[in-house]
């Protein structure tokens, strides 16, 4: 019988040998994609461990198929299953545009204040990509996924609660706006800045890498975004004084990092999306608020190759979702055709933060090996010379022969 993961009193995850792992196979082509990593993700756990660990994999339901079958979207025994098991996986999920439907995706970040999307980016020798040295490329965007723009906090235009903040805006600041506004409210705080930066630092430590930058646009949002640049200055300084330094300091010594330091810089939002281009070898570990860490994780994902090829998470105390990064794809639904890649290097991150790093290696050895050998799905091979083009499901056995 398998077992749960739990957690300890200091708020560590303690993962047994055969854990249950919600998934939800998620919209259009999400099934398709599930089938194929399926395969992938076990046969790396039996080769790893040699039958000494092993994943029971529990499927839930959510999304806009799972409303239309059962009118939820959300179901509550997929919430029980999530709160009880704690790491779960996830396909794509649709958010139809309209009035009244809220985003399963940014339900789900709310239900289990899952504060950090985390996406670390690095390119697979052989995938294309629209850049001349994709090797450059090896950061991991932390990105506070709970607060910002992205909170949902706006009135349209015309409506009595426009017109109520309109009005107190005019009494706060003397400003004027026009009563065809609309509205959306900007909230960043010191407790949602600190949580975030202090995970991003702390995988740092854990990773041992070099430095960890602040991207914010504090010159001209002083207090949202300014706020998250200080408060992130001193999450460093007041947590972890003793491995960090920041740039100016470093400066101060001639530039030269003393050994064993991580340096903690801060960089503006638009010179950063210049710099991921024109020096990427300079940054690894991203800290961003919620809007420009969106942009910013699919601007990096596009300089490796894709969507097709970036793994995600979302990441909170206690519970965590890995999930592949790019969407339901509906006009590939049922036809075995789409790249199952990037939940599979979602799932190669939910291993590794299980610890179990060899089948994490495994899998990401397995797709090196396939795009090597340029046995791939469509959307690489249209940009590969000689390449073979394959099925979703014949490109997962292509990883598991290359492992
Ligand atoms: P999309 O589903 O990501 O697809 C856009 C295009 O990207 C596809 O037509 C395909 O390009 C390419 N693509 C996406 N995934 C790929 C993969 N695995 N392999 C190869 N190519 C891939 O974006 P969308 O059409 O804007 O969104 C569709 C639905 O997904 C919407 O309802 C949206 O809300 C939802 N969505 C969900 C999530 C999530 O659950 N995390 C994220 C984003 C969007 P080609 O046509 O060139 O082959």
């Amino acid at each position: 019988m398998a077992s749960t993961i739990t957690m300890a009193e200091n708020g560590k995850l303690i993962i047994p040998d055969d854990p249950i792992i919600p998934i939800i196979p998620g919209d259009g082509v999400g099934p398709d994609i599930w089938k194929a990593s399926q395969p992938v993700f076990d046969a790396a756990v039996a080769k790893a461990y040699g039958g000494t660990k092993k994943i029971e994999w529990l499927p839930i339901d959510a999304g806009e198929t799972c409303w239309k079958n059962t009118g939820e979207f959300v179901p509550e025994a997929s919430m029980e299953a999530i709160t009880k098991y704690r790491v779960a996986l996830k396909g794509p999920l649709s958010t139809p545009v309209g009035k009244g439907f809220r985003s399963v995706n940014v339900l789900l970040r709310r239900l289990f204040d899952l504060y950090a999307c985390i996406r670390p980016v690095s390119h697979v020798p052989g995938v294309p990509s629209p850049v001349k040295d994709p090797d450059a490329v090896n950061m991991v965007i932390f990105r506070e996924n709970t607060e910002d723009l992205y909170a949902g906090i706006e009135w349209d235009a015309g409506t009595p609660e426009a017109a109520k903040v309109i009005a107190l805006i005019k009494e706060l600041t003397g400003r004027e706006l026009g009563p065809d506004t609309s509205i959306g409210i900007k909230p960043i705080s010191e407790k949602g800045t600190k949580r975030l930066v202090r995970m991003a630092i702390q995988y740092a430590i854990d990773h041992k890498l070099p430095s960890v930058t602040l991207v914010h646009k504090g010159n001209i949002m002083k207090f949202t975004e300014g706020g998250f640049r200080r408060w992130g200055y001193e999450c460093a300084a007041e947590e972890f004084g003793d491995v960090t330094i920041t740039e100016e300091e470093v400066g101060k010594l001639g530039g030269k990092v003393p050994d064993g330091k991580i340096v903690i810089k801060d960089r503006i939002t638009d010179s950063m999306f210049q710099q991921i281009l024109l020096r990427p070898r300079e940054y690894s570990v991203l800290a961003m608020p919620n809007l420009n860490g969106d942009y910013m994780s699919d601007a990096l994902a596009a300089q490796v190759g894709g969507l097709g090829m970036a793994p995600g998470s979302n990441v909170g105390d206690g519970y965590a979702i890995f999930e592949a990064t790019h969407g339901t794809a509906p006009k590939y639904t049922n036809l075995d055709k789409i790249n199952p890649g990037s939940l599979l290097l979602s799932g190669a991150l939910m291993f590794e933060y299980m610890g179990w790093n060899e089948a994490a290696n495994l899998v990401r050895k397995g797709i090196a090996g396939a795009v090597a050998a340029k046995t791939v799905t469509y959307d690489l091979a249209r940009q590969m010379d000689g390449a073979t083009e394959v099925a979703c499901s014949a490109f997962g056995r292509a990883i598991c022969e290359h492992m």
